[in-house]
């Protein structure tokens, strides 16, 4: 049977629906986990999301062939297995029964953005349900009606964990996966601050070179640590489940009560969708292109915003103040510069345009721009005469000679001296669980900081 779980945690009184997969797998204990517990990401763009919007899964039975280490749990290894050989001896409604105490002991039901929720089927929904769920902004009744008969589901206050739940079940990996061992504290060390060595992450993220996102070298900071109350102490990500065990051993700090080694989306870019600009809608993620259609400017809040053309139509494209030092190559852009970009639409409406919240840019063509350098010198008189005024030409203040506009001295600025063609991308303090990065698309040309 396949469980999935999802909207049980708060950014506010802590809690993490991770947390979960391990008291699932206790709860269960004469079953086996066929697989990876799994981590799914889902549409960050949905309003009401709690934190990252990840739903967690499993699935149970009697397992055979290869196993592989999944938890550890009270100092011991639960592993997962190749494939299931058949069913084990729980019914639904035991299932419903344990998953329930769980809820009722784990969720947090008194912050109101926490809606819990979980489903059993015992075949996967179709996968046209994860992608809805990652695009769109669906509703429970959409998720159930994609659910297999017999499949048994519980929502708690509004239910839209129910949503999560069934699209994590429906998440097939053939198209991208990666990996994200995730430890956790000793309960009585909740809510206190963290104690994780920064040398030792260094050292893991150059010995193991198939993770990622572990430090923000340009901010210097651990990413693999959140700042929530949450039991989570540390998570590291990678392509390459092998190194995630070690990895995790390589960090120094407070002991590590438990951990889970999930499959997961995180660093795919699955949620984006590829459009041109006269198409994207509030709520979802988009790849599209275009050209830069006015210089940047900086707006309340440490904001960098450039609005981009295609066809007709034009969007606002925003680094936002967390983006740090992304922003500086966002100030390069100028108009005529032909660009790519990532990012998430939302509903706010500047100057008649949309905005994308950018993840990353890519910088395909870089326009030369003919910059003024001086003002002309006086024919007369050889001083250097002034501006009259925006299009108006110049005056000498000497004698009162007049020059037009075009008699100032101008240079050209090849595109690539301001900014080199190539992906640049927000730094990892600030990137989203969902967004590929550049180090996972093999990009060799990129510069990710100026
Ligand atoms: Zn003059």
């Amino acid at each position: 049977m396949f469980i999935g779980i999802d909207d049980t945690d708060s950014a506010v009184t802590g809690m993490c629906t991770t947390y979960l997969a391990a008291e699932i797998m206790l709860a269960f204990p004469e079953l086996d986990v066929i697989g990876h517990p799994r981590l799914i990401r889902l549409n960050p763009m949905v309003p009401w999301k709690t934190r990252g919007n990840g739903a967690v899964s499993l699935e149970l039975g009697k397992g055979e062939g290869e196993r592989f280490p999944i938890a550890m749990i009270n100092g011991r290894i639960i592993y997962g297995h190749e494939k299931k050989a058949r069913n084990g001896n729980v019914s639904m409604k035991d299932a419903e029964e344990r998953l329930t105490a769980l809820i009722d002991k784990w969720g947090q039901m008194g912050d109101e953005k926490t809606n819990p929720g979980f489903v059993i089927t015992e075949e996967r929904p179709p996968e046209g349900l994860f992608w809805r769920a990652v695009w769109e902004v669906i509703t429970v009744e959409d998720a159930l009606s994609y659910l297999p008969e017999g499949s048994v589901y519980k929502g708690f206050k509004n239910g839209r964990g129910i949503i999560g739940s069934s699209a994590s079940i429906a998440w097939n990996p053939k198209h991208d996966r990666t990996y994200e061992i995730i430890a956790y504290r000793s309960p009585e060390r909740w809510g206190t601050e963290r104690d994780i060595d920064e040398a030792s992450v260094i050292e893991m993220d150059r010995r193991f070179p198939h993770t990622f996102n572990n430090y923000d070298y340009a901010n210097r900071h651990i990413a693999i640590s959140p700042n929530s109350p949450c039991p989570v102490l540390c998570g590291i990500r990678g392509d390459d489940r092998k190194e995630l065990i070690p990895a995790l051993e390589a960090i120094r700090g407070e002991e590590k009560d438990r951990w889970t080694l999930f499959i997961s989306n995180q660093g795919t870019d699955q949620h984006i969708l590829d459009a041109v600009i006269g198409d994207i809608k509030p709520f979802s993620s988009y790849h599209t292109h275009g050209t830069v259609s006015s210089r940047p400017e900086r707006i309340e809040g440490g904001h960098i915003i450039v609005s981009m053309k295609d066809r007709g139509y034009e969007a606002y494209c925003a680094a936002y103040e967390p983006t740090k030092g992304f922003r500086n190559t966002v100030s390069l852009l100028r108009p005529g510069d032909e660009i790519e970009v990532w990012g998430g639409v939302s509903d706010a409406v500047r100057n008649g345009k949309l905005t994308i919240n950018l993840e990353k840019i890519r910088v395909v063509g870089a326009a030369d721009i003919v910059e003024k350098i001086a003002n002309p010198l006086c024919p007369h008189c050889g001083k250097r005469m002034k501006s009259i005024g925006k299009g108006a030409g110049y005056r000498c203040s000497v004698c009162g000679g007049k020059a037009g506009e075009d008699e100032a001295k101008f240079r050209t600025v090849k595109g690539e001296e301001r900014i080199a063609t190539g992906y640049y991308e927000a730094p990892i303090c600030a990137a989203r669980h969902l967004s590929k990065p550049l180090k996972r698309m093999s990009v060799q040309n990129s510069v990710a900081f100026l």
